[in-house]
């Protein structure tokens, strides 16, 4: 309100002001209404502790107005709380607990850009592709920027190289499929035409499948604890001879909930194991990978991810849209599915080709 009227602002700053030994003080707090409470928040703490410390006769110093890691970083999640960001939410939180474990500082002020190279290193020697280590950076900048820390000397975002997402070939999954169990083929055939990610392959229920429309249904499974990775329930159309497949698998075993569960009917964390040993039996190995080298010889070319980036490949280069296969793919955004647009391979230019001049 200005002079009575409602108007609207474009230039403003937040302040904090309150009064000390009758006092009256002003801080500036910034732009950022949640970053502007949390430095309420302190002074007022800062306060009452300072009071009730010479209510009793202890001279207590206050330490300037120094922002620690740990308040500006909860105060950066309740801001994407607030904002119902929630996979923001999320990531706030993973990244800032894992900075703050990698650098072991207190302040925001002592932050340097030694740091920011110890934290991309720390991410590299966890496993981190490189596009993740950008990504998290990414993050980690804006929640200083959040906290008003000058990130103008801190490094920039890391480069890499954009790699092409690895699919199997025809002749793999035919193979696998050939040395597989009956389990094992339903296991690799929902993770091809679904797919689905390892944990919603886990969690994958017969219940979930819509019989008469034909679509499968990924959504949450409160009783174990597991939630889709966008938070949201997503259809993905049934291929007719799948749907067979799982009626056939519902009526071997009655009473199961799970497609793919552990006879006692929990779900089977050894998924991806299994499919190491099928590849391996089926002498599929690489060969070459530090998996194959190793004593178990699990070659690291075979996932359950692969599956499910076999499906989203196969999709788009069948003509399927984009938002279309982001849909079935549960993808938040559109640039996860645009990654797996790529050019068509020798041999389908060549088909192609000899299509187009034989007329
Ligand atoms: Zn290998």
């Amino acid at each position: 309100l200005i002079n009575g009227a409602e108007a609207q602002v474009r230039e403003f700053q937040y302040q904090v002001r309150y009064y000390e030994n009758r006092k009256l003080h002003y801080r500036p707090a910034g732009k950022k209404a949640a970053a502007a409470d949390a430095m309420r928040d302190r002074i007022e703490k800062q306060h009452s502790v300072k009071s009730a410390a010479e209510a009793v006769g202890v001279k207590v110093e206050v330490e300037g107005d120094r922002r620690t890691l740990s308040g500006s970083a909860a105060a950066y999640i309740r801001d994407a709380q607030k904002r119902g960001a929630a996979e923001a939410a999320e990531q706030a939180r993973l990244v800032t607990a894992e900075f703050t474990r990698v650098v072991r500082k207190t302040y925001l002020d002592e932050i340097t850009r030694e740091d920011v190279f110890r934290f991309h290193e720390a991410l590299r020697k966890r496993g981190c592709e490189a596009r993740t280590v950008a990504n998290k950076h990414q993050r980690l900048i804006s929640w200083l920027r959040f906290s008003g820390f000058d990130t103008s000397k801190l490094p920039p975002k890391p480069r890499y190289e954009e790699q092409l997402p690895t699919i199997y070939t025809r002749d793999e999954v035919s193979t696998l499929l050939a040395n597989a169990d009956g389990r094992m083929s339903l296991l690799i055939r929902m993770g091809y035409l679904l797919g689905l990610r390892d944990q919603e392959l886990q969690h994958a229920e017969f219940r979930d499948i819509n019989w008469s429309e034909n679509t499968y249904r990924v959504r949450s499974k409160p009783k174990w604890e597991f939630m889709p990775k966008t938070w949201e329930q997503r259809d993905i159309p049934l291929f007719e001879d799948l749907s067979a497949e799982l009626k056939e698998r519902q009526e071997q075993q009655p009473g199961q909930s799970l497609i793919l569960g552990t006879k006692s009917g929990t779900p089977d964390r050894k998924m991806l194991r299994s499919l190491k040993l099928l590849a391996k039996r089926a002498k599929l190995n690489c060969g070459r990978c530090d998996g194959c080298k190793g004593k178990n010889k699990e070659c690291q070319e075979f996932t359950l991810h692969k599956l499910r980036r076999t499906f989203i490949t196969a999709m788009l280069r069948n003509g399927f849209d984009l938002r279309t296969v982001q849909s079935w793919a549960g993808h938040r955004d559109i640039q996860s599915t645009m990654r797996y647009l790529r050019p068509a391979g020798a041999k389908e230019i060549q088909d192609k080709l000899k299509k187009t001049i034989e007329w």
